[in-house]
């Protein structure tokens, strides 16, 4: 950084390092670079644009719009700003430096295949509102992947625009609501497990169901019993998170599935975890009514990088009826037609409307298909394979310094589960997990799921190599030592990080948004 900087903002020089040994001058550390707000590199008295003079234009027109003082944004050139940001991205932790153990998020290599074909033009830059004639390529991607995911999970038909998993669950929630009315059904109570994912709670609560929790067997799975004796006439449907946040299948599901169909409800399944069981189990054959899947997770693209998200909703026989617009039709003579508002009254009468402005997230859509047909049937079924392979493989190489909860109930599925039972006194998944980022991790999912004390959720998919996997276990083996020794040098990490350890909750409860100089 600049020693002359003019707002007299200084690098905290050794910060990174107790003992200081490696303080240089500008605060730089090698190739990690320090870097400032953009407000305090620049400041309003320089800019990086050559403006006219403004003293001879007449600001009257402008009447109370006017600015009575000077905006106070910082005065940059390009080259700095380009640097400031590009700066700032070299901070960040991405999938394609290493793993990415973040559980539920399915964060796998995006193969570059499918990126190549979402940047091709005639997907990337068509326009949603251009004429159906002239997009029917596009249109034509959408309705063949719309086939495979029906094809993939059993069902009778699929919402393709929700954006995310989230809103996939809205949609089925919206479908059942839909059902219920046209029957003239007041249900109105939807039960959710504990093992369910936290996302489920939430959108029933939105969609103005009344939640009812279902506790968790003390093997990680849903209280079939107790489901059960809970059906009633005022039970809308349950929603089953499965594989669930445990990490483990719900092998009842069919049971609870037939259950809920007797007493008059639906069955939603969060399917978000899809990849752990794709080719190899149809959530239509375990009686499930609709189920959201997230295409940025199972069929490439990671989860974590804030979107785009896309998460259509497969749906069953009864209610595919009530699906949202627009969804595509091929019609006999070959093109795809888009059935919308005003052909809906002929030919989908019950719809409960529309979710979102267009057609759904193009870019997934193409992402999604590549990824089914390189793979094909034989690849999906391999990688739902690999991942729980990938997962158990950390399971049993850790079970041994890690306490794993349900460990003792077989194997789990895409993700394996640890909690912090052992660490030496005072010792929490926090300083675990910020020991990973001194070892050059992004940390795994932390105290989520909640039924299980200092949880640690692992998902390492299936694209990380044995040697990648080995080395991560070595990493949570010597860190799990440590916690379980109580070394007090764990309690401050990370060492290496551009920053210290953070005041997190602060930080989420009173964000400064806005800067000020002080
Ligand atoms: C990721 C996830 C969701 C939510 O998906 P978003 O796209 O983030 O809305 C829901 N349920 C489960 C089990 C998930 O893993």
């Amino acid at each position: 950084m600049n020693a002359i900087n003019p707002t007299g903002w200084r690098p905290s020089i050794g910060e990174n390092t107790p003992d200081g040994t490696s303080q240089t001058f500008t605060g730089n550390r090698a190739l990690q670079l320090e870097e400032a707000l953009l407000f305090e590199l620049g400041n309003a008295d320089r800019s990086g644009v050559d403006f006219p003079a403004t003293d001879d234009i007449d600001l009257s027109a402008l009447g109370p719009m006017a600015r009575a003082e000077r905006p106070d944004l910082p005065g940059l050139s390009e080259p700095e700003t380009v640097r400031h940001y590009t700066r700032l991205s070299r901070q960040n932790y991405a999938i394609d430096l290493g793993v990415f153990p973040l559980g539920s998020c399915t964060m796998k290599h995006n193969p570059r295949l499918d990126e190549k074909v979402a940047r091709m033009p005639g997907f990337a830059d068509v326009h949603p509102l251009q004429p159906v004639q002239t997009v029917q390529g596009a249109l034509g991607v959408i309705n063949e992947l719309a086939q495979w995911l029906i094809e993939l999970t059993g069902m009778h038909g699929v919402a393709m625009t929700p954006k995310a998993g989230a809103h996939g669950e809205l949609c089925g929630l919206l479908c059942i609501r839909a059902a219920l009315e046209a029957k003239g059904d007041p249900r109105d109570v939807i039960l959710v497990p504990e093992s369910a994912h936290g996302t489920n709670p939430a959108t029933a609560a939105f969609a103005g169901f009344k939640v009812e929790n279902i506790p968790a067997t003390p093997d990680g799975r849903v209280d079939t019993a107790a489901l059960t004796a809970r059906l009633g006439p005022d039970v809308a449907g349950v929603m089953i998170t499965n594989p669930n946040t445990c990490g483990l299948f719900e092998r009842d599901l069919k049971i609870i599935a037939d259950a809920v169909h007797a007493a008059g409800g639906y069955v939603y399944c969060d399917g978000a975890n899809f990849n752990a069981i794709v080719g190899r189990v149809r959530p239509g054959d375990l009686g499930v009514d609709a189920m959201h899947i997230n295409l940025h997770k199972t069929f490439s693209t990671p989860h974590g990088g804030g979107g785009p998200g896309s998460g259509p909703v497969v749906l069953s026989e009864a209610l595919s009826p009530f699906g949202p617009l627009p969804f595509t039709a091929r019609q006999v003579d070959g093109s795809i037609k888009l059935i919308e508002e005003e052909h809906a009254h002929e030919e989908h009468p019950q719809t409960f409307g529309r979710m979102c402005a267009f057609h759904g997230q193009m870019g997934m859509f193409t992402r999604a298909l590549a990824y089914i047909l390189s793979h094909g049937a034989d690849g999906l079924r391999q990688v739902s394979g690999d991942a729980v392979l990938n997962a158990n493989y950390v399971l049993r190489s850790l079970d041994d310094v890690l306490d794993a909860p349900f460990g003792s109930a077989g194997p789990c599925m895409h993700e394996a589960l640890f909690s912090d039972d052992g660490f030496a006194e005072g010792f929490s998944t926090n300083d675990l997990a910020k020991g990973l980022i001194d070892e050059g991790y992004h940390p795994m999912t932390v105290y989520f799921p909640l039924v299980v004390h200092g949880a640690m959720l692992v998902e390492p998919t299936e694209t990380e190599s044995r040697a990648g996997l080995d080395q991560f276990i070595g990493a949570m083996r010597s860190l799990a030592d440590r916690a379980r020794a109580g070394d007090e040098r764990l309690k401050s990490a990370p060492h290496l990080a551009p920053r210290r350890r953070l005041d997190e909750t602060l930080a989420a409860r009173k964000p400064k948004l806005v800067y000020k100089e002080s």
